[in-house]
């Protein structure tokens, strides 16, 4: 980019921490997946129909690195954390085929998709977008990025989040109802993918609200831990 042209600095781009290397991941756009865990849809209070997934997007810079203090957010008095499987892709595509969606990924980490939830079942009761609710400034700590050649595809295994020392969320990854192959190949029905994608893949049972003061610490199986602190 020719940043002397430009009118204003160019904003800087969300680099994660690649494992045991001195290398980044460039975050380009951030997906979620909604509803991906049969226990977490009927804590929400939905039916366990394997509708199709639900998508949505948060931006690339609310992204939160492992480690940092995050402020406890605007407008809500309702604020959830959602544990969730990271999936870091090094190539995209249109109309991806199940059967050669894990060759699309570079690696694997840990995300929290922060949630207003307040303002999201508000929202979504009145038929409006979430926005508001999932796609606000620090909403998605997330971990280092653990290269498929280091930990292989990661597909079942341990998902654990504390607050303040106490288990909230505990479940296997195998408990997705869509599996990340399933989750690329219908992604890319929708949405242009491309290097740079980080998809969030759902959350499991356990999710509630956190105060500042509290101290998250989220863990999956050879992807490490993830920890953030919510200040005032
Ligand atoms: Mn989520």
């Amino acid at each position: 980019m020719d940043t002397d042209a430009c009118v204003i600095t160019p904003p800087a781009r969300a680099l994660l921490s690649v494992a045991r290397t001195s290398q980044k991941f460039p975050v380009r756009r951030i997906y979620c997946v909604g509803r991906n865990y049969v226990a977490h849809v009927r804590e929400m209070g939905g039916d366990e129909a394997r509708d199709p997934p639900i998508f949505f997007q948060k931006p690339a810079d609310s992204i939160v690195l492992d480690g940092s203090s995050i402020p406890y957010p605007p407008m809500t008095r309702n604020y959830h954390y959602e544990l969730e499987l990271v999936v870091a892709l090094k190539e995209g595509g249109r109309d991806i085929p199940v059967a050669e969606a894990l060759d699309h990924i570079y690696g694997y980490g840990i995300g929290l998709d922060m949630t207003r939830r307040d303002l999201q079942m508000d929202l979504g009761k009145s038929g409006l977008p979430w926005e508001a609710g999932k796609a606000f400034d620090h909403s998605c700590p997330c971990g280092q990025i653990y290269p498929v050649e280091q930990v292989g595809h990661i597909q079942e295994g341990s998902i654990r989040l504390t607050v303040d020392g106490e288990t909230r969320q505990d479940s296997d990854l195998s408990l997705m109802i869509w599996k990340v192959p399933e989750i690329i190949a219908n992604l890319s029905k929708y949405f242009m993918l491309q290097a740079g994608d980080i998809i969030l893949t759902g959350t499991p049972a356990g999710v509630g609200p956190v105060v500042p003061g509290n101290e998250l610490v989220g863990s999956i199986d050879r992807l490490g831990t993830l920890r953030v602190q919510i200040t005032n």
